[in-house]
């Protein structure tokens, strides 16, 4: 067998622990034309490995994003020495910090100006780096992926006093009950509050 490094995890070795393969592969159907199956190798959460196709994934490698750090980028101008030995506006992007560091405050002429077109986001697990709508595109799945979690977990806690809210709204505590749902959805520290409430007058 030959050993191929992976394109979408970029692992490119087999380790051994013990004497025995402590890393997840995948093997070719067939060989190939030199009578070698190729083993390719994979960090666990490879999605060639898994087989499945992660909620958000990187736009470079497919591998699941399960942590991002977002960084907007900004446009400063500076002045700069034009060829003709003139001096002219040039412009610099960057982070915000990262042009309050690089840059003295006397050479900015005008204040960092917002470009979404230098944002940039770093991406876990796989380590890589997106910039400008492709950056903007995975902060939005991962935004929206983290919503949808909390309406879902949100649901699911009110789904488990289902019986106890319906027995509430019999007894004519229908304000409460709404109360506690959209406690519950904002995630207030008053909702269990309102659940011994309830519990009180209907439990
Ligand atoms: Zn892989
Ligand atoms: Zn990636």
């Amino acid at each position: 067998m030959s050993v191929d490094l992976c394109r979408t995890c970029g692992r490119g070795e087999l380790e051994f622990t013990g004497g025995r393969l402590d890393t997840p592969t995948t093997r070719s159907v067939r060989p190939g034309p030199d009578g070698l199956y190729q083993v390719q190798p994979h960090h666990r959460w490879c999605p060639v490995y898994t087989g499945q196709t992660p909620e958000v994934g990187c736009p470079r490698c497919g591998a699941p994003v399960e942590g991002i750090d977002y960084r907007p980028g900004y446009q400063a101008r500076v002045p700069a020495v034009g060829p003709d030995g003139r001096i002219r506006d040039d412009h610099v992007v960057g982070t915000l910090d990262g042009l309050h560091a690089e840059l003295p405050a006397t050479l900015v002429t005008a204040q960092p100006r917002p470009a979404p077109q230098f944002d940039k986001a770093y991406l876990a697990l796989c380590g890589h780096t997106v910039e400008g709508a492709d950056a903007q595109r995975v902060f939005r799945q991962v935004r929206d992926v983290a919503d949808r979690r909390r309406r879902e977990q949100a649901e699911a806690t009110i789904e488990r006093h289902a019986g106890l809210l319906s027995s509430a709204e019999a007894a004519g505590y229908g304000q409460l009950v709404l109360r506690y749902r959209q406690a519950v959805h904002c995630r207030s520290a008053d909702a269990p509050g309102i659940l011994t409430a309830l519990r009180t007058v209907a439990g």
